[in-house]
């Protein structure tokens, strides 16, 4: 089992054009999110293998359609233990990462990660988007925001495009045909002021099963009132 997953990691690394060295950091990583998930609960994917596929190599199918190798300010909204944001910022060094999640036992995990991995520059917030998106500071301030598996597409897009600066980008891994979903979002965007750019299928080994990456534009300032309450843009999003 594992050794087929191991060799299509390395080979997503490669189509990547990311160093075979970065494999002991997603190595360690994966072994300390298993360990601690059997006490955290922090991740439902517990095969070793689905780790570093469904997630590290997942993670990093973003620099597909986003990649800077220079200082750029990265945010993960949502993060949970750290996707897609801290395999991004393994890749990455020199991205300068903020990470917000809801979850306390998530963010004592993170902290744990980054010291073990002795990474850098990341920022850990344990706080609600939302409410953050309203601070000095965070508010049109990243050049890349993404997010995994938090919400649907309006949502995120109403939570992400605060904090983007105008010329940036907001980078949203999705899985599948979407339909209404983005139908939805495409509208709710005119209001964020935001547009889609492109839209492009993972093509990474291990990962041909539907994946996207919707790469959104931050094409002006993003009006004050958003986001709005959670209850009020998962209930009402912005259509
Ligand atoms: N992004 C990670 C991934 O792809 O594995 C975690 C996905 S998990 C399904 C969703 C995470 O988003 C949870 O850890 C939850 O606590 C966090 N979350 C949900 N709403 C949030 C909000 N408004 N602000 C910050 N974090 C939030």
């Amino acid at each position: 089992m594992s050794e087929d997953f191991l060799s299509v990691f390395q080979s997503g690394l490669e189509q990547l054009g990311l160093p075979q060295s970065l494999e002991e950091a997603f190595l360690l990583y994966r072994q300390e999110l298993l360990d601690w998930n059997t006490r955290f609960n922090l991740t439902a994917i517990k095969d070793p293998g689905e780790v570093l596929i469904k997630h590290f190599l997942d993670s990093l199918s973003l620099l597909q359609i986003y990649d800077a190798q220079k200082e750029i300010h990265l945010l993960d909204i949502g993060t949970g233990p750290g996707f897609p944001g801290l395999p991004l910022k393994i890749a990455r060094p020199e991205w300068k990462v903020t990470l917000i999640e809801a979850t306390g036992k998530k963010t004592t995990f993170l902290q744990h990660m980054v010291d073990l991995l002795h990474v850098k520059d990341v920022e850990i917030i344990h706080g609600r988007a939302e409410d953050i998106a309203h601070k000095r500071g965070y508010r049109g301030n990243f050049d890349l925001v993404t997010a995994r598996a938090v919400s649907s597409l309006s949502a995120l897009l109403e939570c992400s495009a605060p904090f983007c600066r105008v010329g940036g980008a907001i980078v949203l891994p999705k899985k599948g045909e979407m339909g209404d979903e983005l139908v939805q979002g495409k509208r709710a965007a005119r209001l964020l002021g935001v547009r889609l750019k492109s839209d492009i299928p993972v093509t990474l080994n291990g990962l041909d099963d539907g994946r996207r990456l919707l790469y959104w534009e931050q094409y002006k300032t993003c009006p004050t009132q958003y986001p709005r309450s959670w209850a009020a843009l998962t209930k009402s999003p912005l259509v």
